[in-house]
């Protein structure tokens, strides 16, 4: 079933807040959820394979071999390795508890042309690409840099410096625009993204997603591609073993494409609860972002970062407040 949502064409920018603080909202990711009873049928089959025997002589994973176009060096890495071994973050100095910092975590999904007779939901999904780019363009402006997610966290764990105004640029579910569309422009800026993908359909080559080459492409430009899931199922609630078959299979699914391991997690829906969180943590995931609206962070929220929405609706100005950032000049001002 499709997510039911509704984008009011024009929000005012605090009710624009409040919607992006509505878990509901991913669900407006625009994926169809697997339907449980697939994915169960799925995982009785692809756990034991992928994830069940994680120290043992690493077997043979079909589901995660790249499509035949992927270059021949994607597939012999894709199997479980290190699983289960969770690797500590960066051991935090004494002065991490109490650091803050500001770095919007922008929240993108489609950057394209809206196509004519696009519903609501869509609509509040696209970033029309004249409006990314003066996005892009207010931000080089305002002198905002980008960063990973690992700056962040190195920062709040070590102290490691940033740029006077970091920002981290995300792109939710790997939609075919942000390669299309998005990328070139962020180049242009010398800009770097971080694009969270559920493997399973970037697996299918469809036209409207990236494919792993370009996935490759951009990890090779210094994007991160980091996990969100394998089929964009919401995890709270689902057995314990399934869960693991997203966050585990994800993580490795991207591993073996880009080269290195992944280490943040993006929620589908936004969805997440203590067992989610705990599994996370036990196979090695650094930290987790959200749909709640934040642009100041700390050590003690890893996985639970909130982000800055950009549903495609907004005015310049309306993005610069977002940001905390002062307000374009052709902005009215009432009479005082
Ligand atoms: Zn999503």
């Amino acid at each position: 079933m499709l997510a039911f949502v509704m984008f009011p064409i024009r929000l005012a920018p605090r009710q624009l807040l409040a919607v992006c603080s509505a878990a509901l909202l991913c669900s407006a990711c625009g994926i169809t959820s697997a339907a449980a009873p697939t994915a169960a049928a799925v995982m009785a089959t692809e756990v034991r394979t992928n994830i069940a025997a994680p120290s043992a002589t690493p077997t043979a994973t079909p589901t995660h071999t790249p499509p035949s176009t992927a270059t021949p060096t994607a597939s012999p890495t894709a199997t479980p390795t290190a699983t289960l071994t969770a690797s500590p973050w960066p051991t935090p100095d004494a002065a991490a508890r109490k650091r803050i910092v500001r770095v919007p975590i922008l929240m993108y999904h489609r950057v394209e042309p809206l196509p004519a007779k696009s519903g609501l939901l869509r609509a509040g999904l696209t970033v029309i690409p004249q409006d990314f780019q003066i996005q892009m363009d207010w931000l080089r402006e305002r002198g905002f840099e980008s960063i990973s997610l690992y700056d962040m966290q190195n920062h709040l764990a070590l102290g490691q410096p940033l740029p006077d105004k970091p920002i981290v640029i995300s792109f939710d579910d790997g939609y075919r625009g942000v390669y299309d569309f998005a990328y070139p422009v962020m180049r242009a800026h010398g800009y770097t993204g971080t694009l969270f993908v559920p493997t399973e359909l970037i697996d299918k080559q469809q036209p409207d997603y990236i494919n792993w080459q370009m996935a490759e492409e951009l990890a090779r430009a210094g994007w991160k591609i980091e996990p969100h899931t394998k089929s964009h199922v919401e995890l709270p609630g689902q057995p314990h073993k399934y869960i693991l078959y997203q966050v585990l299979g994800s993580m490795e699914t991207i591993r073996a494409h880009v080269g290195y391991q992944p280490r943040y997690f993006c929620y589908p829906g936004g969805e997440y609860d203590a067992e989610v969180i705990g599994l996370l943590k036990e196979i090695g995931y650094w930290g987790a972002v959200t749909t709640r609206f934040a642009i100041d962070h700390q050590l003690k929220d890893a996985y639970k970062w909130g982000r800055v929405r950009v549903t495609g609706q907004e005015t310049l100005r309306d993005f610069a407040l977002y940001l905390a950032e002062p307000l374009p000049t052709a902005s009215p001002t009432p009479a005082s």
